[in-house]
């Protein structure tokens, strides 16, 4: 199939290759030209919007809400571009209103829309691992399993539509508390001077294992491929957990859900992104603790 790929960062980037290894064509779009480059060098074509409108599939892998309607909504939006019939896969983790107003938007026009956020970090989308959370109609899902199972190994139909990112959101609100919790637990046993690999391992098979423990440890050289072994470099950015956390808020508020430890871990992240650690990843959080 034809596919254009919007915004080739961290998880889009190893996400389009993904596309490649398994026979796609692919066009690659990106406002970086060095994402662009790089996606080239691995057998993709350097296109723009206009080629993108060509494709029988887009997907989308932008930073916030903000993006997504830029690029798909309004008169000059690339939905207007679209012909009837294509298929546009929004993965961005996003508010699930814009969402569903890209839905709204692209439904009269004949063009299957899904939300569907991802979860299992850059390690999960080079590996093509994937956990792909959907939102959308049956017939728009049934279209799009097939293209998402070359990127993920878990493919969810969570609802309907903007149904992948409120999934999406309460998964990651739990995450920022393990990871937070994690800190916690690993910092006071350092401060007893124990071994961050030996706690790590007692912990992990008892009853406060987590991902986190399992696949993510936020000490440096705890693990080996973890972010934070590598300059917490690579991963997951403390901006982008913090936005997601304002994401869950905003969805708390709107059905009046009370929240307060994913309250708490968006405040720990505040503070831990004001001291200047935004682009680092977010196991960073661990600093904070460290103070
Ligand atoms: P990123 O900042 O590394 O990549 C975003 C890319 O989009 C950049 O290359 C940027 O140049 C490009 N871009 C921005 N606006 C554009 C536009 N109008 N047209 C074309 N390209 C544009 O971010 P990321 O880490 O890849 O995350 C992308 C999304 O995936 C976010 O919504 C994030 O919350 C979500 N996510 C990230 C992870 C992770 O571990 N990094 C995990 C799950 C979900």
């Amino acid at each position: 199939m034809k596919i254009a790929f919007i915004g080739l960062g961290n998880m889009g980037g190893p996400m389009a290759r993904n596309l490649l290894k398994a026979g796609h064509q692919v066009v690659a779009v990106d406002l970086n030209r060095e994402a662009v480059q790089e996606l080239v060098s691995a057998g993709a074509s350097a296109g723009d919007l206009a080629q993108a409108a060509q494709c029988q599939v887009v997907i989308s892998m932008l930073p916030a809400g903000r993006h997504v309607a830029s690029l798909y909504l309004g008169d000059d939006g690339l939905l207007a571009k679209l012909a009837k019939g294509t298929l546009v896969i929004d993965s961005s983790t996003i508010d699930a209103a814009t969402a569903k107003l890209v839905h709204q938007h692209a439904e009269p026009l004949g063009i299957d829309f899904v939300d569907a956020p991802v979860s299992g970090g850059t390690a999960g989308a080079a590996a093509g691992t994937l956990t792909f959370i959907v939102g959308g109609q049956d017939s728009a899902f049934d279209r799009a399993k097939p293209v998402l199972d070359a990127m993920g190994a878990n493919i969810f139909h969570a609802g309907g539509a903007g149904a992948g990112q409120v999934a999406k959101i309460c998964n990651n609100m739990l995450l920022s508390v393990l990871m937070a919790g994690t800190c916690e637990a690993l910092q006071l046993g350092l401060a007893h001077g124990l071994d961050a690999t030996v706690l790590s391992n007692i912990m992990k098979v008892s009853s406060g294992g987590n991902w986190v423990l399992e696949k993510y440890n936020p000490v440096p050289g705890v693990m080996e491929n973890a972010p934070a072994s590598k300059g917490y470099q690579g991963g997951f950015m403390s901006q982008l957990m913090s936005k997601d956390l304002e994401l869950a808020m905003g969805a708390a508020g709107e059905v009046a859900a009370p929240v307060p430890m994913g309250a708490l871990a968006r405040s720990l992240y505040q503070m831990h992104n004001k001291k200047g650690n935004g682009t680092k990843d977010f196991s960073s959080l661990l600093a904070l603790f460290e103070e």
